[in-house]
């Protein structure tokens, strides 16, 4: 196949857009949040009437009420009650489909694991958000937002803006500790891959964060280890107080705020280290997550899995905005294998050093996994192969952007 054929193929196999959510505070006035909190209220009742009907309709007669039929029968409701049609109804057909996912989701489970976990009624504090999944009835015009229900506009925090080509599909508003938030998901055209020689091989570790290829090492998050350790305390706190006590009450909230600051520090630190490896590289190799998981199993790897996972989405994302190439890799044996010589070099998990009795290389463990996975994208030194490179990128690339990713606050 000519390089160009192969250049073509790559162009057209990789994605043209990516969906990014963008997180902002809301600015509610006193009676836009009560306003809030209604909604709130109202589709969380909607979520619960909606469950009830559909095990109703399966206890008494066996069938299956459908979101397209419950959301036949909302607008139905809407024409009946005016209370009903003070809301858009993209906005409850948005709560509809959200019990129909959980409907589904629970179908998956059933197929796959042993705990399917039922669709739950959602009691007051167990329902925190609301939404648009298309944006219809709802505007947006120089970060604010109207819509019907809503008293006059809402104002947003823009912190940081967002592409001027940005194309808005939907937003969910969410309560949190501190107020209200709204994640407005945006799709955003991706500039066409850089070419460029920097090339690195990212090995994820337990003790250090990752090692690269080039020795460089991302250290792990010491400031989140000590933030787990306060929540550790205030869960302890938590524990002593008696039931239905005000110093149980001020105590959840404690709980509430820790657990919140030390999900923001651990993607904090996951966004800039990410942040920097797309700045810094044109071509990224990295493990394959789905594959480590059946190759590997030890008892850190579930704490470790989940930072894994949001990293390299983090990673995904990011790279797909800046034409960064990010080529996953197949990981078995990657710190058993030798990376100049290819030879198998058993070893233990304590062995740190990598000693290869074959070609004499002794290169730290960590080092010698980050070289092999940079060796397997087939970009390394040696081997600059571009069009070989994009041929097997392009794949993973345009399967990675169409996912949805959430960015940061
Ligand atoms: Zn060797």
């Amino acid at each position: 196949m000519s390089l160009a054929r192969a250049m073509l193929i790559e162009s057209q196999r990789q994605a043209i857009s990516v969906i990014l959510t963008y997180r902002y505070r809301l600015l509610p006035t006193k009676r836009q949040y009560r306003a809030l909190e209604a909604i709130l209220e109202s589709q969380r009742q909607l979520y619960n009437a909606a469950l009830e009907e559909r095990i109703d309709a399966y206890r008494k007669a066996h069938v299956t009420r459908t979101y397209f039929d419950q959301s036949k029968a909302l607008t139905e409701w809407r024409h009946e009650d005016p209370e009903a049609s003070a809301l858009p109804v993209a906005l409850q057909r948005a709560t509809l489909k959200r019990l129909d996912e959980a409907y589904k989701g629970f179908f998956r489970r059933v197929k796959s694991s042993g705990k399917p976990g039922f669709p739950r009624f959602r009691g007051k504090g167990w329902f925190d958000s609301f939404g648009f999944r298309e944006l219809s009835g709802i505007s947006m015009h120089a970060g604010k937002l109207r819509f019907k229900g809503m008293p006059r506009a809402l104002r947003i925090h823009v912190h940081r803006p967002m592409p001027a080509d940005a194309v808005l599909k939907s937003c969910v508003f969410r309560r949190d500790v501190k107020g209200w938030t709204v994640g407005l998901a945006a799709e955003i055209p991706t500039p066409s891959l850089r070419r460029g020689e920097r090339v690195v091989g990212v090995d994820l570790g337990i003790t250090t964060f990752a090692a690269l290829s080039d020795g460089a090492v991302i250290p792990s998050l010491k400031a989140a280890r000590l933030a787990e350790r306060h929540l550790r305390t205030a869960q302890r706190a938590l524990a002593r107080k008696k039931r239905g006590s005000r110093g149980r009450g001020k105590a959840r909230i404690a709980v509430r705020r820790c657990h919140a600051a030390t999900v923001r520090r651990r993607a904090n630190h996951l966004h800039q280290a990410s942040a920097r490896l797309v700045r810094d590289y044109d071509v990224i190799a990295i493990e394959a997550l789905q594959v480590r998981g059946l190759a590997r199993s030890s008892l850190a790897k579930d704490v470790h899995d989940a930072s894994w996972a949001k990293f390299i989405s983090f990673l995904r994302y990011k790279a797909a905005k800046a034409g960064t190439r990010l080529i996953e890799v197949d990981p078995r044996n990657t710190s058993q294998d030798c990376s100049d010589c290819g030879a198998r070099v058993p070893k233990e998990l304590g062995d740190r050093q990598h000693q290869c009795p074959h070609c004499g290389l002794s290169v730290d463990r960590d080092l010698n996994a980050a070289r092999n996975i940079l060796n397997r994208a087939g970009v390394g030194p040696g081997l600059r192969n571009v069009a070989g490179c994009g041929m097997r990128a392009s794949g993973n690339l345009s399967e990675s952007t169409r996912s949805r990713q959430e960015t940061s606050e």
